[in-house]
């Protein structure tokens, strides 16, 4: 028996994804920029993309632009407004936001820029008086991880837009983890920038999506053919543009159902722990509305979360700890630091996240095996 319970780190890419991307490695392989049959057969698909991700997501097809990855399409958003704007030279950000955000925006600050990082409570929420006390009239950018990838507070993008409307800064929202997990509308959002990535819902790794609301002015990272609507050169991954749009209609179509079941194996687990009488805690909000469906984000007590994961990886059980290492220590997440997490249980902290695949007897099985392992 195994089970894969890392489902925010990356997702496997499904049977009908890879059955739509098929045809388009030895096939339909034209290059969609040739000015031949086979290229702009390569071009009609794409732009079919285009309307469909625009269609699925809520915003005009002339704001989606294919990328590499989330990472990517996270370094345009901030470094193309920054490149684009420069009279203006404060950022604000979180201290809870993925390594992609934080690292882009350490890259500027080395640069000079000015960087506030908000604090968020203890479900890791964002102080919404303190982004009110630092907007100004020199604030650049804003940028929010919209469901955090650990602990899986989504945020209340409502209040957070209409502070950076008010200001009339620019909003980039990172929403990796929001696609097919979450009901989301671009029109509604009020962003001006968005992130995607397509390997957390079933499309391969290798291919994300900036959001670029009509009339930002965004300076291009990749300079080149321009490719996307001339603003991201680079000749298009058809297959894998065509995985994460199938990816998306999927996810899209099926998500409500999934918020429900997931949610669902996330509370047998701490049910079963609460018959154990286990000590643990849970990091972020209350299972449901703000949080991330089927993440389940738990410290223990007095324990060493690298002890815990030793013993479920034997047992083929693939989970996340909550620590970030590097060649000498181990050290707790950012995340959890912001959080506050106690000290006697901020060392043993594990991320479970089911998917869409996951099964009854795979939550059991791991369930079952942590408790041991807790016990013994
Ligand atoms: N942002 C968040 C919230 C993520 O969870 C991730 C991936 O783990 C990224 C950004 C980076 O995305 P990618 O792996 O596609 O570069």
């Amino acid at each position: 028996m195994k089970a894969y319970l890392d489902n925010a780190a990356t997702t496997g890419v499904s049977k009908e994804v890879f059955e739509a991307m098929k045809p388009y490695f030895m096939d339909l392989y034209g290059n969609p920029s040739s000015l031949h049959y086979k290229g702009i057969e390569a071009k009609k698909v794409i732009n079919t993309c285009h309307k469909k991700v625009a269609e699925l997501l809520g915003c005009h097809h002339t704001e989606v632009h294919f990328t590499s990855c989330g990472t990517e399409s996270i370094n345009w958003a901030i470094k193309g407004i920054a490149y684009n704007n420069k009279t203006k030279s404060e950022i604000i950000t979180t201290k809870i936001e993925h390594h992609a955000t934080l690292h882009t925006i350490e890259f500027l600050e080395k640069r000079g820029y000015i960087v506030h990082y908000l604090d968020v409570n203890e479900h890791g929420f964002i102080d919404l008086n303190q982004l009110r006390s630092l907007v100004n009239d020199n604030t650049l950018i804003v940028s929010v991880i919209m469901a955090n990838n650990e602990i899986g507070t989504i945020q209340n993008m409502k209040e957070i837009s209409d502070i950076c409307e008010e200001a009339s800064t620019y909003l980039h929202v990172d929403a990796v983890q929001v696609a097919t997990h979450v009901p989301l509308s671009l029109d509604n959002l009020n962003a001006d920038l968005v992130s995607f990535s397509g390997h957390k819902f079933h499309a391969p790794k290798g291919i994300g999506m900036l959001y670029i609301r009509k009339g930002t002015h965004i300076e291009n990272l990749l300079h080149g053919g321009q490719q996307e609507h001339n603003l991201r050169s680079g000749t298009e991954n058809v297959a894998f543009i065509v995985g994460f749009t199938k990816a998306l209609e999927l996810g899209m179509k099926s998500m409500l159902m999934n918020i429900l079941r997931q949610n669902e194996l996330i509370s047998y687990i701490v049910s079963e722990l609460d018959m154990k009488k286990i000590d643990y805690r849970i990091n972020g909000p209350k299972i449901g509305e703000n949080r991330l469906p089927g993440n389940l984000s738990i410290s223990f007590k007095d324990l060493e979360g690298s002890d815990i994961t030793y013993y479920l990886n034997k047992a083929n059980i693939f989970v996340s700890t909550g620590s970030a290492c590097d060649s000498t220590s181990i050290e707790p997440s950012h995340v959890l630091q912001a959080i506050n997490v106690p000290q006697d249980y901020i060392n043993a902290s594990l991320r479970i996240t089911v998917g869409d695949d996951t099964t009854f007897e795979e939550v059991e099985y791991a369930t079952k095996t942590l408790i041991e392992i807790l016990t013994e």
